[in-house]
């Protein structure tokens, strides 16, 4: 193992207390980085909606309108700062806000930064045509169904990731392979003709615009056998020079750091260097 890599995280510190399916106050997981002896940390909160048909349903439930989520992320943006000065002698903190991608979502990103200026962005998906994909593998069943399989809503994901990725230039780009989530066959699937030239697509832009991948840990939690990327991507953008980066994508204080170590060892076999790249500030 590569015992000179520090331990960083480039997407995650969801806390509880700003997101509805998380755990936790900010300040907990702030501390829990710093005593896992953490250099820099990405705290990356979800963007709010603008609509009540994009809020997640744990906070529909929990009767949140979109003026309400607004405010919360404000507070987010406040709090997250003032943590970042408390504690800028034992952890470096970036303030980030991870994006959705949706109808109206590119013009709403662009407002929101304008509003509360986040260090930087995490470039994420979680919809495919205005469909969330990633809650449950039956909301995800049927996503593909709507779409006319399972490979189409890999185009469509690939091909929604990069109209995305060309309007926003996130400086990190997250869980770039999440639509294999419930995908059993999705070894086989990132390897087919159609998928892979978009892949390659995606990846010559992040390789030309220098942006980083987030190797998110969060699937691992999840039961899946690799991180986000699978090895076939890992490979392809160590080919193109491509900065990856470990993100835990904590959701509490208990996964905080989880499988970083892990992380280093699999990049390192790859032939990564592990130095990590910091996000480019806005
Ligand atoms: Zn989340
Ligand atoms: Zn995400």
């Amino acid at each position: 193992m590569n015992t000179q890599a520090q331990r960083v995280s480039v997407h995650g510190g969801h806390s509880g207390q700003f997101c509805g399916h998380a755990q936790g106050a900010l300040e907990e997981i702030v501390q829990a980085y710093i005593t896992a002896g953490f250099s820099w940390v990405g705290i990356t909160e979800h963007m709010p909606p603008r609509e009540e048909r994009f809020i997640y349903p744990e906070e529909k439930e929990a009767g949140m309108g979109p003026e309400h989520l607004h405010l919360r992320f404000a507070s987010y943006i406040d709090e997250c700062r003032r943590l970042q000065k408390k504690y800028h002698n034992d952890l470096r903190i970036f303030v980030g806000m991870e994006t959705e991608t949706y109808r109206g979502s590119v013009a709403l990103v662009r407002d929101l930064v304008k509003e509360f200026q986040p260090d930087y962005l995490v470039g994420s998906v979680h919809h495919v045509d205005d469909m969330p994909f990633d809650t449950s593998p039956e909301e995800y069943a049927r996503v593909a169904e709507a779409l006319g399989g399972h490979d189409r809503l890999y185009c469509r994901y690939f091909d929604q990731q990069y109209e995305m990725l060309v309007s926003l230039k996130p400086s990190v780009v997250g869980h770039f392979d999440i639509i294999r989530l419930y995908d059993p066959q999705y070894r086989k699937r990132l390897l087919k003709k159609e998928i892979v030239w978009r892949i390659k697509r995606n990846l010559d832009f992040i390789a030309a615009n220098n942006l980083i991948l987030d190797f998110n840990l969060r699937s691992l939690i999840k039961g899946a056998d690799e991180p986000y990327v699978s090895l076939s991507i890992l490979e392809k953008a160590f080919r193109s020079g491509i900065a990856v980066v470990p993100g835990d994508d904590s959701h509490g204080v208990d996964t905080i750091g989880r499988y970083v170590d892990e992380a280093v060892v699999l990049l390192g076999k790859s032939g990564f260097s592990c130095t990590w790249q910091q996000p480019t500030l806005l």
